[in-house]
C-alpha cells in the first residue's frame, strides 16, 4: 500500500480531531483546550526518578524517597503527567491501535529525556508478555523506541539484533 493512501486512510479511519477530547482541530495531536492543560515535565525535577519539584533545586538533587531508598536504575524520565487529559492518548495508544500517535510520542520522548539519550549506547523497550503481544498485536514501547532511535543517533537495540 503506498504511503499516500495509506495515510489518506488513516485520515478517513482517524480524521484530525483531538487525540484526548476528540474534539476537530487537533492536526497537531491535541485541540488548543486540551494542549493548555497538558503538563510537559520539562521543569525542574528529581535527577534520578524524574517526579517533578514545585521549586527548582539544586542541579542533581534527587527527591526525598529517592534519596531514603535509591531505585534499582540511575535515571527515569517521563514525558508528561499522568492525569485525565493525557489519559486517553496513552490508553489509546497502548489499546486501541493508534499507531499514528508514535510519532508524536517518540517526539516528546525525545526532547523529554534528550540528556539521558546523549549518553546512552542504546534504546531497549521494555519487552511485553507474549500473550498481551498477541492480543495488542503490537509493543507500544517497541514502536516509540524505533521511531525515538530514527530521531536520535541512539541505535534501537532492535536494529542490531
Ligand atoms: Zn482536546
Ligand atoms: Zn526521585
Amino acid at each position: 500500500m503506498g504511503m499516500e493512501l495509506k495515510s489518506g486512510l488513516l485520515d478517513v479511519l482517524f480524521p484530525p480531531v483531538c487525540i484526548a477530547c476528540r474534539e476537530p482541530g487537533g492536526s497537531s495531536g491535541f485541540c488548543a483546550q486540551c494542549w493548555s492543560t497538558i503538563q510537559f515535565l520539562d521543569g525542574p525535577l528529581c535527577a534520578s526518578c524524574g517526579i517533578p519539584f514545585d521549586v527548582a533545586l539544586l542541579e542533581g538533587a534527587c527527591c526525598a524517597p529517592c534519596l531514603a531508598r535509591p531505585p534499582a536504575f540511575d535515571k527515569a524520565r517521563a514525558i508528561l503527567r499522568y492525569d485525565d487529559v493525557s489519559r486517553l492518548p496513552i490508553l489509546a495508544l497502548k489499546h486501541a491501535d493508534r499507531l499514528d500517535l508514535v510519532p508524536g510520542f517518540a517526539l516528546w520522548l525525545e526532547r523529554a529525556g534528550r540528556r539521558l539519550l546523549d549518553s546512552s549506547d542504546l534504546i531497549v523497550p521494555v519487552p511485553l508478555h507474549r500473550g498481551r503481544l498477541w492480543r495488542r498485536r503490537y509493543n507500544q514501547a517497541a514502536e516509540l523506541a524505533r521511531a525515538g532511535a530514527v530521531l536520535t543517533d541512539v541505535i534501537n537495540a532492535f536494529a542490531v539484533s
